[in-house]
């Protein structure tokens, strides 16, 4: 089973898919860290983000490889962890690019789909519902105000180009961020991340997912 969260740059997705992932004890899944990581093999090889054919050149002679550990997922690179440098300046303003690549998308949503064959996945991303997982009954878009996402990023210290980035996901021609027509849309803006996990636990027992009793 998987539960889809989708939405847009620090919209509160990636604590609030751990935090329900945590609560319902499923596995997390951070589609984002995997777009991330190719474009930090891009970077760190100074390979130019726009250039589709040296991306998959080096993606192609490069040992990507998922895991889990904790209830997480996990990517090496060549069998480094790449993790500490995922949210650095230049992957962030780079990281579009490297998504709006369809062979890239291709090569990523392969790796995502296989988590689902063996757990029940929670995993957060832009197209998720739409176009990962689009069966799953269990869709969810977590939005907040402009202004909110801008000070959620500054407050973790971290200079991200959220807005550039939104209109690269929005706006590209391979799965572009959109609302899945089933996604049921929390705004964080004035929510904890608590009180989104708690929307989400309410409406996933609506739709009659069995959660343990003490969820
Ligand atoms: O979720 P996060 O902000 O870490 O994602 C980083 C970038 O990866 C997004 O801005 C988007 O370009 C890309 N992405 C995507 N599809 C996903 C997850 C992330 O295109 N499912």
């Amino acid at each position: 089973m998987v539960i889809a969260i989708d939405g847009p740059a620090a919209s509160g997705k990636s604590s609030v898919a751990r935090a329900l992932a945590r609560r319902i004890g499923w596995l997390y899944v951070n589609s984002g860290a995997m777009y991330r990581a190719v474009t930090w093999l891009a970077v760190s090889h100074g390979v130019p983000c726009d250039d589709a054919g040296k991306v998959l050149g080096l993606l192609d002679t490069t040992d990507f490889s998922c895991g889990m550990r904790d209830g997480e997922s996990t990517i090496l690179l060549d069998g480094a962890d790449p993790d500490l440098h995922l949210t650095e300046p230049a992957v962030n303003a780079n990281v579009s690019a490297i998504a709006s690549i369809p062979e890239v998308r291709r090569i990523l949503v392969e790796k995502q789909r296989t988590f689902a064959e063996a757990n029940d996945i929670v995993m957060e991303g832009r197209d998720i519902g739409s176009v990962v997982f689009p069966e799953t009954p269990y869709k969810f878009y977590i939005d907040a105000s402009p202004e909110v996402r801008a000070r959620r990023r500054a407050s973790q210290g971290l200079a991200d180009t959220i807005a550039a980035r939104d209109k690269i996901d929005t706006t590209r021609r391979t799965s572009p961020l959109v609302i899945a027509e089933d996604a049921h849309v929390v705004d964080s803006s004035n929510l904890t991340i608590d009180g989104v996990v708690g929307e989400i636990v309410g409406r996933l027992k609506m739709k009659g997912l069995a959660l343990s009793p003490n969820v």
